[in-house]
Formats: C-alpha cells, sequence, structure tokens
C-alpha cells in the first residue's frame, strides 16, 4: 500500500452524528454548529473571540483588511512575511494592496527575528509570522519588536492546531493581535475546508463577524427567531466578502477537536522515531522545534544533500514524500524579492517533508527511516 506524505484521519460515526444534526434541523449554513464550535475552540484554546470562517485565507485577508482599515495603513505599505510558507500568507497582504516585504528563516524556519528587525523601515505596519510546522519558533521575540517598533502582529497559526507553550497557546500571548487557524482537509484538525479568525480585540471580532458575510449588520441566524420568521431588516456597512464558514464544516470539526491533543501527542511520538534513526546521520539535518513536547507537529522536515534523488527512491517504495515550502521569492508574483532572504533560498532546495499521519504506525515509520537512511549517505 502506497504512504502518503500527509493523510487526514476522520471519527467518521462522530462526524455523521454531527452532521446529521445539521440536516434533520435543516441548518447547514452560518450559525448553529458554527456558534457551537466556535464556544469550544474559544474553551479549548483560550482565545476570547474565535469567528469561524470557510478557510484561513480569507482569515488572513480578513485580518489585513480590518486592521488596515482602523491602523490608516496605505496602499503600498510593507507587512514583514515569510518566504517559507503556503502562498496564502503573502497573497494575503497583496489582496488589500499591501507589499509582502520578505524577511529570512532562522533555524527552525519561522521569522528570524534578527532578519526582521533589519527589515523594518517607515512603511512597514505589521509582521506575518508563521508557525512552521506547529512551530513557536521565536514568537517571543518577534512580539518584542512589534512593541518597540509598534506594529501589528499576525499570526498565520495554519499548523499550530493544538500547539501550546508551557501549557499556553502562543496566539493567545499579549502582543498578538490576530491569531488565524486552518482546518483544511489535510491540517491537523482537518474538515473539508475550514478556518478560525481570533482578534485579541472584541471589537474587530464584531466587526470581521460583518465584513466575513458581505458586510451585513445581523447573521441569517440571529435573524430568523425561534419560531422561524425570518427578519428580512438588514443594513449592509462595509464591502464585505462571502467567507463564513458553514455548519457542515463545524459539524467535522465539532467531532474532530476532542480528538485533537492525543492525536498531536501520537503524532510527536512518530518525530521522535524519525529523530532517532536520524540523529546519528551526518548527512541528515533535522528542523528543530522549541517547546518540542508541545508542538503540533503538522509536518516533519529534513534537509538532505539531495532532495530530488531522495523523493525519487521514496517513490521507488511507494512512499511520498513533499516539499514545504518553495521559497515564495522564487513564486513570479514574488521575484522583487528574490535574493533578500538566503538562508531560506538556500534551505528550500534542500527541504523534505516526511510522512507524518494518523494511519502510520511506529513500525512504519522505521522502515520509511531507514529506507532514507540506506539512502542518504
Ligand atoms: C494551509 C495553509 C494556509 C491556508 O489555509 P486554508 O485553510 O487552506 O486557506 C495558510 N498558511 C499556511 C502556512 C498553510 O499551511
Amino acid at each position: 500500500m502506497s504512504i502518503q506524505v500527509l493523510k487526514p484521519k476522520f471519527h467518521i460515526d462522530e462526524c455523521l452524528a454531527q452532521i446529521r444534526e445539521c440536516l434533520e434541523k435543516g441548518w447547514t449554513g452560518s450559525g448553529f454548529k458554527t456558534a457551537e464550535f466556535e464556544q469550544k475552540w474559544k474553551e479549548y484554546t483560550g482565545h476570547k473571540n474565535a469567528c469561524f470562517l470557510n478557510s484561513n485565507t480569507s482569515g488572513l485577508h480578513l485580518a489585513v483588511n480590518i486592521l488596515k482599515r482602523h491602523c490608516g495603513w496605505q496602499d503600498g505599505d510593507e507587512i514583514i512575511s515569510t518566504p517559507i510558507t503556503f502562498v496564502s500568507t503573502n497573497h494575503a497582504i497583496m489582496y488589500e494592496k499591501m507589499k509582502p516585504c520578505f524577511a529570512d528563516v532562522d533555524e527552525y524556519l519561522c521569522l528570524d527575528p534578527e532578519d526582521v528587525e533589519r527589515k523594518i523601515n517607515e512603511r512597514t505596519r505589521a509582521v506575518a509570522f508563521v508557525g512552521y510546522g506547529g512551530r513557536v519558533g521565536q514568537l517571543d521575540k518577534i512580539i518584542a519588536l512589534c512593541k518597540k517598533y509598534d506594529l501589528k502582529l499576525i499570526l498565520d497559526a495554519a499548523h499550530m492546531a493544538g500547539t501550546r507553550v508551557n501549557g499556553v497557546f502562543p496566539g493567545t500571548w499579549d502582543g498578538v493581535d490576530v491569531t488565524v487557524y486552518s482546518y483544511q482537509a489535510v491540517k491537523n484538525l482537518p474538515t473539508g475546508d475550514s478556518g478560525m479568525i481570533c482578534f485579541a480585540d472584541e471589537k474587530f471580532d464584531a466587526e470581521c463577524r460583518m465584513v466575513s458575510w458581505m458586510g451585513i449588520n445581523k447573521d441569517t441566524y440571529s435573524r430568523t427567531s425561534s419560531k422561524g420568521t425570518y427578519k428580512w431588516n438588514y443594513g449592509v456597512d462595509y464591502l464585505g466578502f462571502k467567507y463564513n464558514g458553514n455548519a457542515i464544516m463545524a459539524a467535522v470539526a465539532l467531532a474532530q477537536l476532542p480528538y485533537l491533543d492525543e492525536e498531536n501527542a501520537y503524532r510527536r511520538k512518530l518525530c521522535a522515531i524519525y529523530d532517532e534513526v536520524f540523529t546519528e546521520n551526518e548527512k541528515i539535518h533535522i528542523i528543530g522545534a522549541p517547546y518540542r513536547d508541545e508542538c503540533a507537529f503538522h509536518i516533519y522536515e529534513l534537509a538532505v544533500p539531495d532532495r530530488e534523488g531522495l523523493l525519487a527512491e521514496l517513490a521507488k517504495h511507494d512512499i511520498y514524500g513533499g516539499v514545504h515550502y518553495r521559497d515564495n521569492t522564487e513564486f513570479s508574483m514574488y521575484t522583487y524579492a528574490q535574493g533578500t532572504c538566503p538562508k531560506a533560498h538556500e534551505i528550500t532546495q534542500h527541504l523534505i517533508t516526511m510522512p507524518l499521519h494518523l494511519y502510520l504506525d511506529e513500525e512504519d515509520v522505521r522502515e520509511i527511516a531507514n529506507i532514507v537512511n540506506a539512502y542518504v549517505k
């Protein structure tokens, strides 16, 4: 049987039971299960606000849209971001006619605080930090920089569902203005497509509920009274977007959430086996993670001399690795920044994502690791 790099595991009976409630009630849109999941997510993470969306990408866009409006940011102003991410992080900045200014990555492949500080200039308005593979990186130092230079901090927590530091979700730390999670199909808490945006400031959360629903100032669920009379009278205050999440996705999320911590612990156990097999191999560089015992490990990364060769070798065994990510400054969209992040540019050519998911057992991981070790020498 072939082994994929990422594969979601669904608790099918629980998912179906939750979805059935939506179908029986006749409510699959925004509201009902979305409100229930927002509440559960706040309890689970400690975030004060949570607004359920159709994706993390939408959430990143809303973060920039709302902060831009309130902080008086201008077109062409800059947000410092990472080249080692899914393009959503950087596109979200461009959607609002602002400019991603790329800073280099550190040993964890998260933004390097020293390079971030070098890249701050009079047009800089915010930093977009990606918790790469669930890692918190040096987020504490980035927060300190944002405070020092009066910048906003947007946390792309697409990989961080379940990551804690000393028991606390980093997105709830003082100084993080907005945190955006992903529940996309292969993320640690998979649905189909959905996400959550958690503003620190509740007035931004309130605005986000309108802007993510076409700018309408009352949501459909609260417009439908218990007797079912649909109140048609609403206003439109913003040029909003159709970014709301729906009850079916929230139903799946509600079914999956109770398993997230034990599943993340299982991921860490598999990562520890990879670590153990690779640690003696001098040709293999394991990408480190601070607070390893609390990291959600969405992906497990190595840097090897011949990445293409290793991908092909694994494929011979019907095992498929991946690459997270291509240096975004290689994309035609972002070539203006080529050469500004030498570490990211170098490591992107050697990165390989090892299979890591809940359908693998310890024996599988040992076998995959042994194949890698035999090839990379
Ligand atoms: C998956 C991902 C996103 C986008 O999430 P969606 O929910 O698919 O929109 C953004 N950033 C990173 C780092 C991701 O891995």
